[in-house]
């Protein structure tokens, strides 16, 4: 390819980039079922024998792939936790995709690895973590936390000694895993794959918030993993760690705390005290995806002690620094990564402190007002909005599972269904970048006439059937 058929494929790219997203308000939040069928019969073919010119495939993408897709980089998405990606952090990734560069060790890509010991400087500055605590950027909270849970399985069973690295499992004593009732599924999955399985949790009960209650916390002895939660994903609560760090400590456990959008709450003075006690745990997972608004996938890892994630990560089985460098491959799952860091230093660069803060401030403020309103208007709200989370339900479960699919319909906005204390509820959740306060009052009117029009539909059913 020429040097400038490659410059017009490339202009091309960014300027059809850029009117997708000046567009994303004039389409519906989620793609129209014609759109998606387009796609999927345009998509339907053979692998090609000949090659297609690339202007052609660019425009494949963005005739049939761009009406197909989620609006979730825009104002009004607010299915499952999801966040957008800050202007900054899209160029970021446009450019550090040009770099190409591969991010496995120092020398594979200097510039990068500086920019993610930066990168990974500030997190623990923003989210208040130990400067000593060693850290890895990875897809997403899934896999910090088991990164996290990695470095906590050597350790426990190193204590009691097993080097789970070298031996394996087999033979290995037990390891007691304590979780809360309201465990994310990520962690439990995580389990599953490190080979401590599921179903070996014992499930701590938790109050009507979903925090864990501490009076429930089983006693143990020998190697033991406690895991907490700061930021329930559908209430947005944070269990007692003020309590249950010291007495799981006292046990002689290790403290892992999943906070994937909780953790966050950290960069705001106003929100923190919510998170202060977490960080006496031993080892965090939290997303750059979600609330600091980074393009997918990005999560972070963070471990107290550097020697545990290195025996966990390292490639070589030696688990000694090599040198002065920092290389990726010994303190991360992967091998071979992109240019994460690039897009999580754009954000906090561009951010600041104070950017940060009042991102963050600005969609727990717009969560409290929308769950006000709709308090107001008679919609039962379920959860104390302590955070970015609100979890509404509409009367019994058949009416919250039609009003929540006709507001889906609407494509004003798009809001997930859940089960919150055994009834079908929504859940709303506020972490983009790019939700305006105008938004929030759309999508307040959004549910109100969802709710409206179903009620009306149901009466007249009703109506017609007759007594
Ligand atoms: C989103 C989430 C996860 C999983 O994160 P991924 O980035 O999807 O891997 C884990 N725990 C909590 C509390 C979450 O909200």
């Amino acid at each position: 390819m020429s040097h400038d058929s490659r410059e017009r494929l490339l202009r091309d790219a960014a300027e059809r980039g850029i009117r997708y997203l000046q567009d994303l308000d004039k389409r519906t939040v989620y793609p129209e079922p014609d759109d998606l069928q387009r796609l999927e019969k345009a998509l339907a073919s053979p692998l090609p024998d000949a090659p297609t010119n690339s202007s052609e495939v660019l425009s494949f993408l963005d005739d049939l792939g761009s009406p197909a897709t989620v609006s979730s980089a825009g104002g009004r998405y607010f299915g499952f936790v999801t966040g957008g990606a800050l202007p900054a952090t899209v160029a970021a990734n446009w450019l550090a995709t040009a770099w190409d560069q591969n991010c496995f060790v120092f020398a594979g890509s200097p510039a990068v690895a500086l920019f993610e010991e930066t990168a990974l400087g500030w997190l623990k500055d923003v989210l208040e973590l130990p400067v000593s605590a060693e850290g890895t950027l990875v897809t997403g909270a899934t896999m910090a936390n088991f990164s996290c849970l990695a470095s906590a399985r050597g350790e426990v069973l190193r204590r009691a000694g097993w080097d789970v690295e070298s031996r394996g499992l087999s033979g290995a004593p037990e390891i007691k895993l304590i979780v809360g009732e309201e465990v994310h599924a990520s962690v439990l999955k995580v389990l599953g794959m490190l080979g401590l399985g599921r179903d070996t949790v014992q499930r701590v009960a938790v109050d009507e918030q979903g925090r864990m209650r501490t009076d429930a916390l089983p006693r143990f002895s020998g190697p033991a993993i406690v895991c907490l939660q700061a930021g329930n994903v559908n209430s947005g609560a944070f269990d007692p760690a003020e309590q249950i760090i010291p007495l799981a400590h006292e046990q002689g456990a290790w403290v892992h705390v999943d906070g994937a959008f909780g953790l966050w709450a950290s960069a705001s003075p106003a929100l923190k005290a919510q998170v202060r006690d977490f960080k006496a745990a031993d080892s965090w997972a939290t997303d750059a995806h979600k609330w600091l608004n980074v393009p997918y996938d990005c999560g972070v890892a963070f471990v107290r002690s550097p020697e545990a994630l290195h025996r966990a990560m390292s490639i070589s089985g030696s688990y000694l620094l090599r040198g002065k460098s920092r290389d990726a491959i010994d303190v991360t799952p992967d091998s071979s990564r992109r240019a994460r860091a690039v897009e999580v230093w754009a954000a906090l660069k561009s951010l600041g402190r104070t950017g940060l803060a009042e991102l963050v401030e600005r969609n727990c403020r717009q969560a409290k007002w929308l769950a006000e309103h709709l308090a107001a208007a008679g919609v039962e709200v379920l959860n104390e909005v302590n955070l970015n989370q609100v979890v509404v339900c509409f009367g019994n479960d058949e009416r919250s599972r039609r009003v929540i699919s006709t507001l889906q319909g609407s494509g004003v906005c798009w809001c997930g269904s859940t089960t919150w204390q055994g009834r079908h509820a929504m859940r709303i959740s506020l972490s983009s970048w790019a939700t305006t306060d105008a938004d929030v009052e759309k999508t307040l009117a959004a549910i109100l006439a969802a709710r409206e029009s179903e009620y009306t539909n149901s009466d007249a059913e009703k109506t017609e059937r007759g007594p």
